[in-house]
């Protein structure tokens, strides 16, 4: 049987990372997708004690206790990944310290060989520009992108809504994200690369060659640990 391949996102906010995860799920098809920020989501509906401090978090900003992200998207994996099953972790890890937890499980799934780590790479600059910049539509909440071709979208092409910014992409906060990369996720980023085990994309390309470029160094890398039936 093959190995399924498994996926870590890393990247700055606004490198496209779920738009890429999205795309490896539709060409690959059996990836279980486990993304933090939504598994963060789910919680904050719950009514526990954990919960509406999450709540507060995501209304106010800051930080849950470093564990816990590990903690909800282990046991995502460990209760939803079936064995013939890749996953896509997208925005984890974070942390030098939560790549070290995903070490350990990875290990005792005996899928090391088969994760890559993808940083989609983009430069702070342009980061800050596509956060400011990008837009949502005031009637049906789709999120366009300030990249490429959505650039030039006046009015929402599902719709035609108004697009505004979002209340929350204000400088300060766009920064605060971007400064929390720079201190906690950068680290990680070496932690990998001092192990040659991080694939760096160049982020800053239209959608479709930022998952070509992708899709390269994943058929190039996987033929040393798998046969290639599995890689389309
Ligand atoms: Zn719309």
């Amino acid at each position: 049987m093959n190995k399924p391949l498994n996926f870590t996102f890393i990247g700055r906010s606004g490198s496209g990372k779920g738009t890429q995860a999205k795309l490896l799920i539709k060409h690959f098809g059996n990836l279980l997708y486990v993304s933090t920020g939504d598994l963060f989501r789910d919680l904050s509906k719950a009514n526990t004690d954990t919960s509406i401090r999450v709540q507060k978090i995501i209304e106010e900003g800051g930080l849950p206790f470093d564990d816990l992200a590990a903690a909800l998207w282990m046991h995502k994996l460990a209760y939803n990944l079936k064995e013939n099953e890749g996953f896509i972790l997208d925005g984890a890890p974070r942390r030098v310290n939560e790549a070290q937890t995903l070490d350990r499980y990875l290990d005792f799934l005996e899928r090391k060989e088969t994760c890559f780590n993808l940083l989609i790479d983009i430069s702070r600059q342009e980061a800050f520009d596509r956060l400011s910049k990008r837009r949502i539509c005031k009637n049906c909440g789709r999120l366009i992108p300030w990249v490429g071709e959505f650039k030039k979208i006046k009015v929402c092409d599902k719709c035609g809504g108004e697009l505004i910014t979002r209340a929350d992409d204000t400088s300060e906060a766009i920064n605060n994200r971007l400064d929390y990369y720079e201190e906690r996720v950068a680290p990680t980023v070496k932690y990998y690369e001092e192990q040659d085990r991080l694939i760096k994309i160049n982020g800053e390309q239209s959608i479709e060659d930022v998952f070509k470029e992708i899709l390269e160094n994943v058929k190039c890398q996987s033929s040393n640990v798998n046969s290639m039936s599995n890689v389309k």
